[in-house]
């Protein structure tokens, strides 16, 4: 079992050695699967034929042409699901580790400093990005590579929005997070920290301020609920804050009664993504019992295979088809335990249980926040909340010059499907700004 009381990064990279023997298995397909299996084609097997030779410079110029964050994509990416789930080697059972080779590639490079960015001038306009999550940075940085000025209006003290409290220091560690928002500063992309758009300045204020295009990609930041009894208490906690919170604590920025989860604790985690098997499993860490209880079959369930068994090792439990019903807690407002409802696997029987609970920990999704749509004049959303964005320019809301991407117009997705979207929405930006500039030209 992982030693519980480390909260540091869980996998270990390859050593040099390790990363060329690991390439030299690759076959540089002529019709590579693991390239089209990537969200955002990522050329794995040339950037592996240059590591095959030791050439790690050329091998992170090839990645970084398509990645902005590759030392986050080879940490979090669904690998098993995407590059590596279609490595042809993998019908063996040996496919390529694409992810592994890639954050030791990117790694290396932050520790070697091999290759230095060709910056451009930046002179076809100015843009103003609205969060410093996946979608903001993908954004700044490709736009910055074209040549735009960019600027990064982040509501909170440092970047990275879901990358920094969403997702836990033993999977990603901070000083990564810290490593690619600083290679995006030193492309000439200017951050403001603690700036709030929506409840300090306003879109009108950046347009007045000469902005050409301004790009919203402020994620999800609303948790979503469950309306039975008991689902105010005060006991019940979303996992994003409760993220969020464990690691604004670790950095010095919170007390430890805010995390709300204790030693000795028996915590319930609701969900079956990714999220709720990161909250177990820093519940587990912080000395709670915990089990997660999902809707559906393990089958069903959305989270990684591999990061359902790393929880299973570290003692997270799982109950399959089990529905949270109520929250029961006495005079003092202090959970006691919870009502589920759960179906019998074999013959589709229901039955309920009472449970013994201190917390539960929901982990059923988020919807973006509302405050910057309001306070945005004709940025249309829907009933959930998502921003509405058209096809051409791609990206640009019912807003002539505002764009979104990544969760915030297109629902919860993962860090490079997030990715994907923002690049689509770069060169949208990039099309509608140089059209802007020739018809004021003449
Ligand atoms: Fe290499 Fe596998 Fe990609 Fe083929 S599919 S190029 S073997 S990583």
């Amino acid at each position: 079992m992982t030693n519980l009381t480390k909260f540091e990064e869980v996998n270990e990279s390859f050593t040099l050695a390790e990363a060329i023997q690991e390439a030299q298995r690759c076959l540089e397909c002529k019709a590579p699967m693991c390239q089209r299996a990537c969200p955002i084609e990522n050329e794995i097997p040339s950037w592996i034929r240059e590591l095959k030779k030791g050439n790690l410079g050329n091998a992170i110029s090839i990645i970084r042409q398509k990645s902005n964050l590759p030392s986050i994509c080879g940490r979090v990416c669904a690998h098993e699901r995407q590059c590596e789930g279609a490595c042809v080697l993998g019908r063996q059972g040996n496919a390529i580790r694409v992810g592994k080779l890639e954050r030791f590639v990117a790694d290396f490079d932050a520790e070697a400093r091999l290759t230095h960015d060709n910056i451009p001038e930046h002179t076809r306009g100015r843009v103003a990005v609205i969060g410093s999550g996946p979608s903001g940075l993908t954004v700044a940085g490709d736009l910055s590579h074209m040549g735009f000025a960019v600027e990064i209006f982040e509501a909170e003290p440092h970047c990275g929005g879901v990358l920094r409290y969403g997702i836990p220091e033993y999977r990603l560690p901070k000083e990564v997070v810290a490593r690619e928002v600083h290679h995006i500063q030193a492309m000439g992309v200017a951050i403001h920290r603690e700036c709030s758009v929506g409840s300090g300045k306003s879109i009108d204020d950046l347009f007045s301020d000469g902005f050409d295009a301004i790009f919203i990609g402020t994620g999800l930041s609303h948790p979503n609920t469950l309306d039975i009894e008991g689902g105010n208490s005060k006991d019940v906690v979303w996992a994003l804050h409760f993220l969020t919170k464990y690691q604004l604590f670790r950095e010095g920025l919170a007390d430890e009664n805010e995390i709300n989860v204790s030693k000795g604790h028996r915590v319930y985690v609701i969900g079956g993504g990714n999220t709720a098997i990161d909250a177990a499993r820093t519940a587990v860490r912080l000395g709670a019992r915990v089990e997660i209880l999902y809707r559906k079959t393990a089958e069903q369930m959305p989270a990684l295979k591999s990061e359902y068994e790393e929880a299973v090792s570290e003692g997270v439990g799982f109950r399959w088809m089990t529905n949270l019903k109520a929250v029961h807690c006495d005079s003092n407002g202090e959970m006691t335990d919870i009502l589920v409802e759960s179906q019998d696997l074999e013959n589709g029987a229901l039955k309920e249980l009472t449970l013994s609970a201190d917390r539960v920990i929901l982990a059923i999704g988020s919807s973006p926040s509302t405050r910057l749509v309001r306070a945005s004049n004709g940025v249309e959303s829907d009933k959930g909340g998502y921003i509405i964005t058209r096809e051409s320019p791609y990206g640009m809301t019912s807003r002539k010059g505002v764009f979104a991407g990544g969760d915030v117009a297109n629902r919860q997705s993962t860090v490079v499907h997030a990715m994907r979207d923002a690049k689509q929405v770069a060169v949208g930006i990039a099309k509608y700004i140089d059209a802007i500039k020739l018809v004021e030209s003449l």
